[in-house]
């Protein structure tokens, strides 16, 4: 737009709430739809797969605009959203019918990825986070929050700690970061690229500022922030996200009424990496839960569970006594079938609680809402009776926090009818009894329409028409009608309003005056109920941070009962945790594959690690025989143990691990853009920075993306370092098997092999761990199990042959070239690039005076090169 003055006064109007909302999609309220105008309209009707038209079609220029049904913006909204798009939602704020001029309109909400309440956009098993952050020089703040349930944290991050290991722990929705800070300091966290960040001024992070709104939701110097100083950047960070809350939502965010301080020496560390290769939440072929430890263990019945549990995957703890705790419960209840049974029984019952006091506090609720909460509430002396019985302390801090909150409860019993409507402003929410006017308003209505039930009768007896109905719609209100054929009948003093095709339509002034008094009171009822359910939903929202506490004594509740059924369903045992530095597994299962129904049995496996004798394990043996899934059950093992969780075993003891290092694979980062070998020496590089001795390290098959002998070298020192100065348990698989030489040489350094048989040239895998290095590797035989043609099969063991016997020559090459083209000489191709025997055509190549050379002439030189080594090895061929 250039010429204000060219616009109407509506355009205007428009044009002065866009500017405050550049970033986003402006919804423009007009009447019924929300219009979008000029590139919001063409980015949004792409989206929508709406019509783009165009206001003003006379204009050369005309303005391209779309538009939806306000009613329908349900469906239209989350689109956008999962575009990655903010919508502002502008309404008019003033009665159209009595506003002077244009009608006053105002945006009443940002609606945001990270700012959603609506349920179809929401994972009930997930928190949607909105996060923040604040780089200072030796402290960088991190604060974050869910308003979907008013779960809010805030943590301090020092180095070796980046942004990216946090983020990629939280997976925030969306990022708020101060103006002048650059995304550069993200560079690794993968999913920033699909995640919107929002630039905020400096002004909303300034000190002064951000303690103030911090003081204000979390009255933060009564909580246990004693760590955590006014001039922390955490309180910067938190400062700005809950300032950039409060602009966008227009409302006072009362559900985050509460902050958790986030401590990293209380957890392992799980970054990206771990959480992907081990695929906890996530599956990394698919992206879905499906076939993750999170969709294993997830036996939660609520909502608020199911959040906590994946929480817990993602955060394993480190102190032993706070595993214990957990452990102690799960036995409680695991023990006791019938207990385990009622209890999973009643927590169905219970929907996200969470979810819904904060629609309420955000004056988003409606009467269901209302209704869903109190028949939670309602089953809470239930969960209290049934758990009396446990002495277990985690369950009994667990139900102190559940309450019913009896006085609401009633208050809503009174107030709110069974079923409630949907919408707020249509009556039907508000049980008779509980007001008078509203009592005595329906009672001027229902006489009303018994009124015109006994007129209707009337005046079919004195005009003999039978047929006669008197009925109602919005544009006239009551009227009588009549059809056709009956018209000789109807008396001089009805007066006509409408004709139709089969039937006439009448009033009468008595209909009239009576239709005044009914409808005007069912106008006050309506209006009146609504002001009643605000009153109820604010007496409930008063009581927020008792209901949330609540909810999290439930959802407590329900990840132990959860993983009591998991240990049970799947026969784990309860793991020994110590403050050792020793990992030993008897007969561990992968808890995933164990449950994918592939076919064969699982074979469990036993493993040893310490931080002596059996440091780092040399993991040798083919393809598919099982080497990743032995590495990948150990850390999970370890990591579901330091969760509380019972693991697949028949006996583990773990020492806790500060963190799990993982480097798996050779190709599963070409998607984004550096080179396999790249990645995988930074990735290396990370781990052999920070791993401690209390960590444990899986390697597999690093070394790939490069020659055999860089891989081997770089694979072999690697090995040393690790086991030398980190001291960290470590399972390196490998297929090079000049490794095992390694154990032979190195104290706590040890090999070990997956078995495999061989029968009738083909390999049998047993999928069991021995002692020792693998003898052969039976990449053919994996070969051709996979299928490869016969002909290729047989060639290929030629040449093994061949490099079994004869290996390497003087230049480090195979050999195995030599039996293909000619015994005992070289190929051509071979020939040009080795270097002792200088290629004629390198030679002349190299003597070229390129300078004064026309283009000309440098092709054809270039031509006559390339006949001669085309020629040269026409001639080796031709030997054949
Ligand atoms: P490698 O890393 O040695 O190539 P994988 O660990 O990828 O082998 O295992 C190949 C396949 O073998 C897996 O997909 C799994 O289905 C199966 N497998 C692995 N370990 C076991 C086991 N202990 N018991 C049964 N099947 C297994
Ligand atoms: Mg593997």
């Amino acid at each position: 737009m250039t010429n204000q003055d060219h616009l109407t006064p509506l355009l205007r109007q428009y044009q002065s709430i866009k500017q405050q909302h550049t970033d986003a999609i402006l919804f423009f309220r007009m009447g019924d739809f929300y219009e979008m105008f000029f590139d919001d309209a063409v980015t949004a009707s792409k989206i929508l797969e709406i019509a783009l038209t165009t206001r003003d079609k006379r204009n050369e220029n005309p303005i391209p605009m779309c538009g939806i049904p306000y009613h329908s913006v349900d469906s239209y909204l989350p689109k956008l959203i999962k575009a990655g798009h903010r919508v502002a939602i502008c309404e008019q704020v003033e009665d159209p019918a009595t506003a002077k001029g244009i009608v006053r309109r105002e945006v009443i909400r940002v609606v945001s990825p990270g700012t959603v309440l609506d349920g179809n956009l929401l994972d009930s098993k997930e928190n949607n986070y909105i996060a923040s952050v604040y780089p200072g020089k030796d402290i960088s703040g991190l604060a974050f929050v869910d308003i979907s349930t008013g779960d809010f944290h805030v943590a301090e991050i020092r180095a070796p700690f980046t942004f990216d290991d946090e983020l990629s722990r939280i997976s925030p929705k969306e990022l708020i970061i101060p103006q002048g800070v650059d995304s550069s300091l993200f560079p690794n966290t993968s999913q920033l690229q699909t995640l919107c960040i929002n630039t905020c001024p400096q002004e909303m992070f300034e000190s002064g500022r951000a303690l103030s709104i911090f003081d204000e939701h979390t009255r933060w110097k009564q909580t246990g922030m004693e760590d955590i100083d006014a001039s922390s950047p955490v309180i910067n960070a938190a400062g700005g996200l809950l300032g950039y809350l409060a602009e966008t939502q227009k409302t006072s965010l009362r559900n985050i009424n509460s902050v958790n301080v986030w401590k990293r020496d209380r957890h392992m560390i799980v970054d990206e990496h771990v959480q992907r290769t081990l695929e906890l939440v996530k599956s990394q072929q698919s992206g879905q839960r499906r076939g993750t430890l999170f969709q294993i263990l997830d036996k939660t019945m609520t909502p608020m569970g199911g959040r906590l549990l994946r929480h817990w995957i993602l955060n394993p703890l480190m102190d032993c006594n706070e595993i214990i705790k957990r452990q102690d419960a799960i036995e409680e209840i695991k023990n006791n079938f019938t207990l385990r049974y009622k209890l999973r029984e009643l927590l169905s019952n219970i929907n996200d609680m969470e979810r819904t006091i904060s629609r309420i506090t955000l004056k988003a609720a409606n009467a269901r809402d209302l209704a869903s909460l109190n028949q939670c509430l309602g089953i809470i002396p239930e969960l209290k009776g049934l758990l009396s019985g446990c002495s277990d302390q985690f369950i009994s801090n667990a139900i102190n926090m559940t309450d019913e909150v009896g006085e609401l409860k009633k208050l809503i019993s009174d107030a709110i009818s069974d079923s409630p409507p949907l919408s707020i402003t249509d009556g039907g929410i508000i049980r008779d009894g509980f007001n008078h006017d509203l009592d005595r308003l329906r009672g001027i209505s229902r006489e009303g329409k018994g009124w015109i039930a006994r007129l209707e009768a009337k005046e079919r007896q004195r005009t003999g028409i039978d047929s006669m109905k008197i009925r109602y719609n919005r544009v006239f209100g009551y009227y009588i009608e009549v059809t056709k054929t009956k018209l000789q009948g109807v008396p001089q003093d009805y007066i006509r309003k409408q004709t139709l095709a089969g039937a006439e339509r009448y009033i009468t002034p008595e209909l009239k005056e009576y239709e005044e008094t009914v409808l005007g009171a069912d106008e006050k009822t309506k209006r009146l109920e609504q002001q009643l359910f605000e009153e109820v939903r604010e007496a409930a929202a008063r009581d927020a941070s008792r209901i949330q506490k609540c909810a999290r004594g439930i959802a407590g509740i329900d990840v132990i009962a959860a993983l009591a059924e998991a240990a049970h369903t799947y026969h784990y045992v309860r793991p020994v945790i110590n403050h050792g530095l020793s990992i030993k597994i008897k007969e561990g299962r992968h808890p995933v594959i164990e449950q994918m129904g592939y076919g064969g049995r699982f074979v469990p496996n036993d493993i040893e690690l310490d931080c002596e004798k059996n440091r780092l394990m040399i993991l040798t043996g083919p393809n598919m025989a099982g080497k990743s899934t032995y590495m990948r059950q150990t850390a999970i093992i370890v990591l579901m143990a330091q969760a509380g969780s019972f693991v697949p075993a028949e006996d583990a003891r773990i020492g806790v691990v500060d963190r799990i290092f993982t480097r798996i694979g050779a190709s599963d980062n070409i998607s984004e853009g550096r080179s396999t070998f790249m990645v995988e020496m930074e990735e290396t590089a990370n781990i052999l920075r920070n791993a401690t001795h209390r960590s444990l390290i899986l390697l597999d098959e690093i070394g790939r993306g490069t020659s055999t002998f860089d891989g081997i070298s770089i694979a072999w020192a690697a090995a040393e370092f690790i086991n030398r100065r980190l001291k960290a348990k470590t399972l390196f698989a490998t297929h090079y098997h000049e490794l095992t030489e390694l154990a032979l040489t190195t104290e706590g350094i040890f090999n070990s092999h997956m078995s495999v048989r061989e029968w009738n040239d083909e390999v049998i895998f047993l999928r069991k761990v021995m002692p020792g290095m693998a003898d052969k590797s039976y990449g053919i035989q994996v070969a051709r199990l996979a299928g490869i043609p016969m002909e290729v099969i047989n060639r290929s063991k030629e040449v093994l042959a061949n490099l079994e016997k004869e290996e390497l020559d003087d230049s480090g090459m195979p050999k195995l070239a030599h039996s293909e083209v000619n015994r005992g000489r070289r190929p051509a191709q071979t020939d040009i690039f080795s270097s002792h025997e200088t290629h004629p055509v390198l030679t002349e190549l190299k003597d070229l005076d390129i300078m004064n050379m026309t283009p000309l002439e440098a092709l054809s030189k270039l031509e006559e090169l390339r006949g001669k080594v085309e020629g040269r090895r026409w001639k080796v061929e031709g030997q054949r």
